[in-house]
């Protein structure tokens, strides 16, 4: 991989985007406001972008439902819909340096995570449902003399997209690949901490030959763009990825408006366990690290809450130190960077606070726990381990959303799965034994969306992705988020 210098060089000429994309065209808000977009690298204003509100949103959803009334994309020949996605995946790998750059910049993400994952993840994604797009088929209902029926998939209208900022690209994807796929338009709104790869995917989709109305993107705040997309009443589903309150107020929004569907992911508490009989200790104890010091701790599958078995409990907790210990916390556009800042101050604080409150409860410090490359001016924390955590621990129970881990102990497999379970969250979690009973049983009983066995973060595009419980519903990634997309309507034709 190239140098820090390479793309300081390449930061410093990208002209940043920062105009909302309604219609086809690259537009300030209509109220002329913009805000700063301040890069967590350095805490410095990198840019100024459109602050969109409900008189953009508007714009926004009328060129969508034009767009999807017109029926040039909806109707468009799955051909040349196929052409239009691929190309635009092509454009993502032609730009990849760039859109690479423009996340590690907005949200601190370590260059080589953005340029060696979120990018081509993205790009993987939309190749995966332009592939899909032609495979959706009906169904034929039981024939009969004097009457043919059968059911169609059709596309749901106008959808509105509201991303977070800990994989904005990538989450940004996970919406707009199916839902254009299946022949919808779309309003994506992104977080307000990381507009720029969702600001720049609008203008790849145009050059790409997406019509003009189909992809609409408006920067701004969630409680005035995002509101007024949730209580918008020519919405017709809102996908959603971010806080669980958030969540929350999008269900009202839809129940005081005009019930749009709402799709939820969410967040959660995810437990990795370990059991004494892990087949390798050294392997379970890298991904366990990654499985939480990821991206700072900022995923939403993060691996907050290990549990390990009193057998091989202090061996374990070695072994992950050692790996803690090796990454490397420094400038996001460093190719040697592990790990970057976090997304905020705001969102620094958030963690920093936990840690505090870890300490107060009586959780023991085993690494880490400070602010660090504070003379930078961005929003560093170290990579922290609490060991000692007990189950009623604040840290082991809400999300921090930090670079922060929870280590529990347990005597016995229904200890783990009672642990695992005692949770309001539902999303992921991972378990490490030889024994395949254990292993089966344990994986059916713990109640989360995902389940890795002897690995972390394993499954890709190919599956299904979402939460139990508080952790959101309906799933994107999979076939199954194409279908989250569509509507099935009966058609029945009498003979004779
Ligand atoms: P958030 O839920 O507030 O923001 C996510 C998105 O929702 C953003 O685009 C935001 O503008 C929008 N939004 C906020 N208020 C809104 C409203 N009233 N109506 C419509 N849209 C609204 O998340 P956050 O404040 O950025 O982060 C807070 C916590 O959320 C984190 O600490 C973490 O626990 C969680 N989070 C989870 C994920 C995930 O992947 N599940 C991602 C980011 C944050």
């Amino acid at each position: 991989m190239t140098s820090l210098a390479h793309f300081e060089a390449l930061a410093g000429s990208i002209q940043l985007p920062g105009k909302a994309i309604i219609d086809g065209k690259v537009r300030s808000a209509v109220s002329g406001k913009t805000f700063d977009n301040i890069s967590p690298r350095d805490g410095r204003i990198i840019n100024q972008v459109a602050e969109c509100d409900a008189s953009d949103v508007d714009s926004a959803v009328a060129a969508a439902r034009r767009a999807f009334e017109d029926g040039t994309w909806r109707n468009m020949h799955y051909r040349d819909k196929k052409r239009v996605l691929f190309k635009l995946a092509d454009l993502m790998d032609r730009d990849r340096e760039q859109l690479a750059v423009l996340e590690s910049l907005d949200v601190g993400k370590p260059i080589r995570n953005a340029l060696g994952g979120d990018v081509p993840q993205s790009a993987k994604c939309l190749r995966y449902y332009a592939e899909a797009l032609d495979k959706v088929y009906g169904e034929v209902g039981p024939e009969t003399q004097d009457r043919f029926s059968f059911a169609v998939h059709e596309p749901l209208g106008v959808i509105g997209a509201i991303v977070p900022w800990n994989f904005p690209l990538l989450m940004a994807m996970w919406k707009v690949a199916p839902a254009l796929a299946m022949g919808n338009s779309m309003v994506l709104k992104p977080a307000e901490q990381s507009p720029l790869t969702a600001l720049r995917l609008g203008e790849l989709a145009l050059e790409a030959g997406l019509p003009p109305g189909v992809l609409n993107v408006v920067p701004g705040f969630g409680g005035t763009a995002g509101k007024a997309l949730g209580l918008h009443m020519d919405v017709d589903m809102l996908a959603f990825t971010g806080s669980g309150p958030v969540g929350k107020l999008l269900m009202q929004y839809s129940g005081q408006s005009n019930l749009k569907r709402v799709s939820l992911e969410l967040g959660g508490k995810s437990p990795h366990i370990i059991f004494d009989d892990c087949p390798d200790l050294k392997r379970a104890a890298k991904e366990a690290a990654w499985g939480i010091f990821y991206n700072s701790g900022q995923v939403c599958t993060a691996g907050s809450r290990l549990l390990v078995q009193n057998g091989i409990a202090d061996q374990f907790l070695d072994e992950l130190l050692k790996v803690a210990r090796t990454i490397q916390v420094g400038d996001p556009l460093a190719p040697q960077t592990t790990s970057g800042s976090m997304v905020s101050a705001a969102q620094m604080n958030t963690a920093l606070r936990y840690i505090e409150s870890a300490k107060k409860e009586g959780a023991s410090l085993a690494l880490g726990g400070h602010r660090t490359r504070t003379e930078t001016g961005g929003f560093y924390v170290e990579p922290t381990v609490f060991d000692q955590v007990t189950p009623q621990h604040t840290i082991a129970r809400e999300e921090v959303f930090g670079p922060v881990l929870a280590v529990t102990r347990f005597k016995t497999a229904e200890d783990a799965i009672r642990i695992a379970n005692d949770t309001v969250y539902g999303l992921a979690a991972g378990l490490w034994t030889r024994d395949i009973t254990l292993a089966h049983r344990t994986a059916r009983e713990i109640k989360a969306g995902l389940v890795w066995i002897n690995g972390w973060d394993s499954c890709d595009i190919t599956m299904p992705f979402g939460g139990f419980k508080q952790s959101g519903f309906g799933r994107d990634r999979s076939l199954h988020a194409l279908h989250k997309y569509a509507d099935l309507k009966a058609i029945s034709i009498t003979l004779g």
